[in-house]
């Protein structure tokens, strides 16, 4: 039977038993950071593949440096506690990994210096996120931005932005909101990047744009230059979404999914686009460690028979 477990001050319990106080500073102030990671079932290998386990654990310690906060654990140790978890859970399904740094100490004051720190993870079954294609709106609520609160670092009190545009995509009749950053460009979704096509190329925003840098996306960059497809990082107007021929999101939760009616609008014919259809088949043949070429993108965590 799958079981979770979590790691926690330094140690690896079930997960009913990782438990933090009502004081916890981070559960006050919204002062951690995190990652989420997706273990990708293969069937076939009886095997989750954690797709860029290591390129993942370093954001961690990079929106951790933004935060000034220690992480007590290396990369190596975040990476190698990450599979132990996956291989002790043992479940047969995707599943999605949550590590975090956060501010543990039981105090009050809003800061982030002389507050212990400490790393978790965690993990839980996830199914699919987004629909297959999804229904998209733009979002009254801007994307926060660098001078507030850095959005390149994956801080979870920043998530109430996100939030806030999820809920009102969703209780709207979406299925996820595309938020402009405060001049008014195309910064990203909910818990997204954006990509769209015009005339054969990937246009995207740039990480100035108030993004996430996220690493699905920079995979599906890699995958689309090795297809010879070309990548221009620009800023987007709403509009042009709507002129576009394709458009897509890419994310940890999301994958890649395309986008095909944005404010009312129908993106190209309604149906995922050839480039979009092209990079989506590549994709997830990638994620489920199938294809050897981008191998080294999939830590194997094997499933342990026990009798
Ligand atoms: N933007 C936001 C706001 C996100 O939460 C995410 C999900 N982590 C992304 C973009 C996509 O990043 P990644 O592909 O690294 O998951």
């Amino acid at each position: 039977m799958p079981q979770s477990y979590a790691y926690l001050r330094g140690e690896i319990i079930p997960l009913e038993e990782a438990k933090i106080g009502v004081m916890t500073h981070a559960f006050n102030y919204g002062t951690a950071v995190f990652e989420g990671i997706r273990g990708n079932w293969n069937d076939e290998h009886q095997t989750t593949y954690l797709f860029r386990l290591r390129e993942h654990m370093e954001r961690l310690v990079q929106s951790a440096k933004i935060l000034n906060m220690e992480v007590r654990d290396s990369v190596d140790r975040l990476c190698e506690v990450a599979i132990e978890l996956v291989e002790r859970s043992a479940f047969t399904e995707d599943v999605y990994l949550r590590p975090m740094v956060y501010l543990s100490g039981e105090v009050l004051g809003v800061r982030l210096h002389n507050v212990e720190t400490d790393n978790l993870i965690f993990l839980s079954p996830f199914p699919a996120y987004l629909p297959e294609v999804a229904r998209c709106h733009t979002s009254t609520w801007r994307r926060v931005q660098d001078t507030g609160i850095p959005p390149r670092a994956k801080v979870t009190g920043i998530y109430v932005n996100s939030a806030l545009a999820k809920t009102e995509a969703n209780l709207n009749g979406f299925d996820e909101a595309i938020m402009l950053n405060e001049n008014g460009h195309v910064s990203e979704g909910s818990g997204e990047n954006i990509f769209m096509v015009r005339k054969g190329k990937l246009i995207t925003p740039t990480p100035a744009d108030n993004v996430l840098e996220g690493i699905t996306a920079a995979s599906v960059v890699q995958l689309a230059s090795d297809l010879g497809i070309e990548t221009v990082e620009r800023e987007i107007d709403r509009s042009e979404l709507y002129i576009a021929d394709e458009v897509f999101m890419t994310g940890t939760a999301a994958h890649l999914t395309p986008v095909v009616e944005i404010d009312r609008r129908t993106v190209g014919n309604g149906k995922p686009g050839p480039i979009t259809s092209r990079l989506s088949e590549l994709f997830y043949d990638c994620i489920v460690g199938k294809n050897e070429k981008y191998a080294a993108w999939c830590t194997p965590a094997r499933l342990r028979v026990t009798s």
